[in-house]
């Protein structure tokens, strides 16, 4: 029974996954996942083997208080630290039942002894670097630690040293059959993964920070898969490789998106969030090299043109404008001008953000493009809005070879007959690189607060 609902949970995380794979189906995927989830929590409460005593009881009561809460408080742009800090979870929480599991001989499933012992082993050494690089993800996309690299003199010699040292140390563990002496050599390597957890992510940029969180994703899925081997449960074990590989693939799909190959993410010290090319002047000083523009003259362009292109970015999630952005749009498309949208892989804080917003807002899908499919109508396109987006449609992408995002490809916005840039001033965005677009001659700059801005122009065009 147990092992049927179990198949019945793994095919409704398959399904989940296959909805999530695009817009229109995306909610219907997000209920499959819902249903396998409480499906298979409900079996494995339901296994003879589990004693639903009142501590365990009131663990998934406060646990599942504190999560629902988190997740209805949490702003969307926060989401991705918090991605990390549940990632962070499943690391420990493999950790310490691979712990435990050592420490109880009966514990943990049947089957030969060294099998058993290099479950224990894998799960605890993946666990404990995804839950210190985790942490460190945490840390350094909610500000709290510097996103620049940390480049450690070796620290490629560093970490085949721990890889070796993380291999070496399972011979007694194994050998012992978990006795004194192989507990001890599991809770050094315990630290020593936690270390190379750590030490590999702290050598990450923040350029990179969006891939790092896809991989740890990744990696939670595998530490599942580990204990669900260990523990004999099918559900953990399926669970685990859907994750796994689904975060593995999703970091491909993003290292290509931004020009990078998977192996120098992994290995790090790139995108120096915090050291690349400033502004060559104080802020300032610049603002003297770019034109403005305001509501009323941007709304008699627009009413003049037939075709625009809207780019949102993280600034369109800071400022909440994508109600009023789709507003805009459904105001432009009664003029009869034709709107699209353009949507960068890594706009935003974390994959898919901008079409969330876009979703939510009920920007019709038909409408939204990716970036590679609309990057070659910019030169027939009149009039590009880029909405708080900043690295996405920079130029220096593709000409500055000193550029903290070189490589990346970028959305050719300044390719159209007219830029009109909306944000609060000239200021960097995530990379911490000075954008050369603000600067070109068919650029105005659109000043203040994406939400203010638009509401502003929306007025306007109602006027014009
Ligand atoms: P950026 O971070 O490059 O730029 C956002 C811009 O929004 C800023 O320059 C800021 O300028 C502006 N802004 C902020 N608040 C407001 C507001 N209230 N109103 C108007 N504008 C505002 O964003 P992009 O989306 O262009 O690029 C995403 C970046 O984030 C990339 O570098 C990507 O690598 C990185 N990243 C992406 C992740 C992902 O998975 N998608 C995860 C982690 C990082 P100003 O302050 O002047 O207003």
């Amino acid at each position: 029974m147990l092992t049927v609902l179990y198949l019945v949970a793994g095919v409704l995380f398959i399904l989940s996954l296959g909805g999530l794979s695009s817009q229109e189906s995306a909610r219907k995927g997000n209920l499959y996942g819902v249903l396998g989830m409480t499906l298979a929590v409900l079996a494995t409460a339901m296994d003879p083997r589990i004693t639903l005593n009142p501590i365990l009881l009131g663990a998934i009561g406060i646990g599942g208080a504190i999560g629902a809460t988190l997740a209805a408080r949490v702003v969307m742009t926060a989401m991705p630290q918090l991605v990390a800090l549940l990632h962070s979870f499943v690391g420990l929480a493999a950790v310490l039942v691979g712990i435990s599991t050592a420490l109880d001989p009966a514990g943990g499933a049947g089957g030969s002894a060294l099998v058993h012992g290099i479950e224990i082993w894998l799960d605890v050494a993946i666990g404990a670097i995804t839950f210190t690089g985790s942490v460190v993800a945490w840390g350094k996309l909610d500000g709290r630690m510097s996103g620049a690299p940390l480049l450690l003199p070796g620290r490629h010699q560093l970490n085949l040293i721990a890889v070796s040292a993380i291999a070496l140390l399972a011979v007694p563990f194994v050998a012992t059959h978990g006795g004194p002496m192989g507990i001890v050599a599991l809770l050094v390597m315990t630290v020593v993964a936690g270390w190379l957890g750590w030490h590999l992510v702290m050598a990450i940029g923040g350029a990179d920070m969006p891939v790092v969180v896809s991989l740890l994703n990744s990696y939670s899925g595998w530490t599942a898969a580990a204990a669900g081997f260990m523990l004999s449960n099918d559900a953990l074990i399926v669970t685990g490789a859907l994750v796994g590989s689904s975060g593995f693939i999703l970091s491909v799909i993003m290292c290509r998106a931004m020009n990078r190959s998977i192996l120098s993410v992994v290995f790090g010290g790139f995108g120096t969030a915090d050291t690349s090319a400033k502004p060559d002047g104080p802020v300032e000083d610049l603002s003297a090299l770019v034109t403005t523009i305001d509501a009323e003259d941007l709304a008699s362009e627009l009413k003049d043109s037939s075709s625009v292109v809207i780019v949102p970015g993280y600034g369109m999630a800071v400022a909440r404008a994508q109600h009023i952005v789709e507003e805009l749009t459904r105001t432009l498309r009664d003029n009869g001008t034709k709107v699209h949208y353009a949507i960068h892989p890594v706009a935003g804080r974390l994959p898919g953000h901008m079409n969330v917003l876009l979703a939510e807002a009920g920007v019709p899908y038909d409408i939204v493009f990716e970036m590679e499919e609309i990057n070659d109508d910019m030169p027939e396109t009149d009039v590009v809005l880029v909405i708080g987006a900043n690295d996405v449609v920079n130029p220096g992408a593709q000409t500055d070879t000193s550029s903290a995002i070189y490589g990346m490809p970028v959305i050719e916005a300044w390719k159209a007959s007219k830029v009109i840039v909306f944000k609060r001033s000239l200021g960097t965005g995530y990379a911490g690189v000075q954008n050369p677009l603000f600067f070109h001659d068919n650029t105005d700059m659109y000043f203040g607060d994406a939400r203010e801005t638009v509401t502003g122009l929306v007025a306007a065009l109602r006027q014009a």
